[in-house]
C-alpha cells in the first residue's frame, strides 16, 4: 500500500513540477500562466499531449522540440524530477495529513523562487505575495504542531516571524546600500511567516551560511568574479525548506552547544 501511495505522490509531484516549469518560464516575462497553452519557445508550435508528459516526453524526444529540433532547457527535466522526489519524500515523512499539504505548498513556492532568481536574478512578486497571503491564512486557521519550539501562541508567532525576517533583511539592505535586493527583503518576510519565531533565525542564518559557502567556492574555482552578484533567493529558499522540515532539531542542537 505504501509503495502505491509513494509512487502516487511521486507522479503527482512530476505533474506539479511540470506546472511549476510553466510558472518559472512565464512569470518573469509577465505572461499569464494559463494562456496561451504550452508551446515551443523557438518555433511557437503548440505542444500536443504526448509532448507534455513529465520526464517521459523530455527523455523520449532527447531534450529537443518534436517540430523544430530546438533544444529544450534541461531545467524542465530537473524541476519535474526534483518536485516528484520532494512530494514522495513529504508523503513518506508526513503521511496524508494537513502537514503534507502545507509542506507541499511551500515546496512549490520555494522551487519557483529558487529557479526564477537563479535564472533571472529576480524574485517574482506575485509568488511572494500569494505565498504571504496563504501563509497568513495557514497561521490563522490551521494549528501547525509540526513546527515546535514556538514561543508565542498561534498566529502571533508567525506574524512576529514575518516581521523579524522582513525587518532584518530590510536593515541589511539599507546598511549595504543596494547589496541586498528588495525582492530578498520581501522573501525573508514570507519565510518568517512560514517558519515563525524563533525558527526564522535558523532559516536566515542557514541561508547566509549556504550563500557564503557557495559564493566562496565559486570564487575559489574562478567561476565568478568578485564583483559579480550571486542571487541570494535560491539560498534563502533552500534554507526555508530545510528549516520547515528540520528547523526545530537544528535549533535544539545549536542551543545544546551553548
Ligand atoms: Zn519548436
Amino acid at each position: 500500500m505504501d509503495i502505491l501511495y509513494t509512487s502516487g505522490f511521486l507522479l503527482l509531484g512530476l505533474a506539479v513540477g511540470s506546472f511549476l516549469n510553466v510558472c518559472i518560464d512565464r512569470l518573469p516575462r509577465g505572461e499569464s500562466i494559463l494562456n496561451p497553452p504550452s508551446h515551443c519557445q523557438a518555433c511557437q508550435h503548440r505542444m500536443a499531449v504526448k509532448d507534455l508528459i513529465p520526464v517521459f516526453s523530455y527523455l523520449w524526444l532527447r531534450g529537443r522540440c518534436r517540430y523544430c529540433q530546438a533544444s529544450i532547457p534541461r531545467r524542465l527535466l530537473w524541476v519535474e524530477v526534483a518536485t516528484g522526489a520532494i512530494f514522495a519524500f513529504l508523503y513518506w515523512r508526513c503521511g496524508v495529513s494537513p502537514e503534507l499539504g502545507v509542506m507541499a505548498f511551500y515546496a512549490c513556492i520555494f522551487i519557483i523562487i529558487f529557479m526564477v532568481d537563479l535564472e533571472h536574478g529576480l524574485i517574482p512578486n506575485q509568488v511572494v505575495y500569494a505565498g504571504m497571503v496563504i501563509a497568513l491564512l495557514i497561521a490563522l486557521f490551521l494549528p501547525q504542531p509540526w513546527i515546535t519550539q514556538l514561543k508565542l501562541h498561534g498566529a502571533a508567532n508567525f506574524a512576529l516571524g514575518g516581521a523579524i525576517g522582513f525587518g532584518i533583511l530590510l536593515l541589511i539592505a539599507i546598511i549595504s546600500g543596494g547589496g541586498m535586493g528588495w525582492g530578498d527583503v520581501k522573501l525573508a518576510g514570507l519565510i518568517g511567516l512560514a517558519t515563525g519565531f524563533p525558527l526564522v533565525f535558523v532559516a536566515l542564518v542557514m541561508g547566509a551560511i549556504l550563500g557564503g559557502l557557495v559564493a566562496g567556492a565559486l570564487l575559489a574555482m574562478k567561476k565568478r568574479g568578485r564583483k559579480e552578484a550571486i542571487p541570494f533567493g535560491p539560498f534563502l529558499s533552500v534554507a526555508a525548506m530545510i528549516t520547515l522540515l528540520w528547523g526545530s532539531n537544528i535549533l535544539q542542537w545549536y542551543l545544546g552547544l551553548m
